[in-house]
């Protein structure tokens, strides 16, 4: 069942300890929708300059990903820069120049507003929330959030996650939008502030799924060379509900099982480990739909006992 991601499209500058690339296509919503094109329709929403490369936008396209919500108009794309402490489990943001999404206003084609599944990358919140406005069926919406909109919008984001059915987050932001350091702690702070699922993203570490009735953690998959991270958690986010949309699941009421929760985290972690093995998007240019499930297979193997 067709997903619409809605978030930044983006050219990001990156230095890791493998190397530095100044200007590369990245966003919330390429790597999610990257992501999830293995496993089901995608529609995107999003704004881009009239910097933004052809040869980008038919990468998208190549994966079948749905453009007809990607506007173009006069100015420049988000940028957005960072750099990667040595053991890549940290990182500095050197720049965001939120640029043409400073004016945004999504305004989501026909074809869009009936689709099932909503996935929210990081964006500003109000975006977010105008986004969800527009959808008349939805099964399940979810979305991203990150420490900048956490610290300073904060009442715009507790507005926003309110409606939520699931919400990404990674350790550092979750400990950030509770108060509290314990994870456990802070999961059930946010299962308090509205969606009713919590995923805890801890990078190389694994990640963690909570509810009131169930939780499940999953380690991570250990990589020999990370060579670029970002935009592993948005490939999470990508694997997490692409999995539910090409099954038609929800996760409320009475069929949601434990197996089926545990495939979703497992779909994510295996997407956020390909994002990894190269930098930028580079890894989804040969990426396959075998390789994801012989993964996927592989992670059965290493936590079964
Ligand atoms: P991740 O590594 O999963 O957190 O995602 C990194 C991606 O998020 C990069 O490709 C950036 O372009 C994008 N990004 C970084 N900061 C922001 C922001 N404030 N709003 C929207 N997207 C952002």
């Amino acid at each position: 069942m067709s997903l619409v991601v809605a978030g930044s499209v983006a050219y990001d500058g990156v230095e890791t300890p493998h190397g530095r690339v100044e200007r590369m296509l990245g966003g919330a919503a390429t790597y999610i929708s990257l992501a999830a094109s293995y496993f089901t329709q995608v529609r995107i929403v999003a704004v881009v300059g009239d910097d933004f490369a052809q040869d980008d936008a038919d990468l998208l396209a190549g994966r079948n990903i749905d453009l007809e919500g990607l506007e173009r108009v006069p100015g420049k794309t988000f940028f957005w820069e960072g750099k990667y402490t040595d053991d890549m489990n940290d990182r500095v943001t050197l720049r965001t120049d939120l640029n043409v999404f400073a004016d945004f206003q999504p305004k989501l084609p026909e074809s869009y507003q009936n689709a099932r599944y909503l996935l929210l990358g990081n964006i500003q919140p109000s975006l977010q929330r105008t986004v969800l406005d527009q959808m008349k069926h939805l099964r399940l919406v979810g979305g991203d959030t990150m420490n900048f909109w956490i610290s300073d919008f904060r009442g715009e984001l507790l507005k926003t996650i309110k409606r939520w059915d699931f919400l990404l987050i990674n350790d550092h932001e979750a400990r950030l939008l509770s108060g509290e350091n314990n994870l456990r702690k802070a999961a059930n702070k946010i299962l308090e502030m509205g969606p009713h699922t919590v995923v805890i993203k801890r990078g190389e570490y694994g990640a963690m799924l909570f509810r009131h009735d169930a939780y499940f953690i999953v380690p991570g998959y250990l990589l020999e060379n990370i060579f670029d991270p970002t935009g592993a958690g948005d490939c999470f986010a990508g694997g997490f509900i692409g999995y539910l949309a090409e099954h038609g699941f929800s996760l409320e009421g009475d069929h949601i099982s434990r197996g089926m929760l545990s495939r979703a985290v497992i779909y994510g972690s295996v997407m956020g480990s390909f994002c990894c093995e190269r930098f930028g998007v580079d890894r989804f240019r040969t990426l396959t739909r075998e390789e994801i499930d012989a993964r996927f297979e592989e992670f059965r193997k290493f936590t079964s006992f």
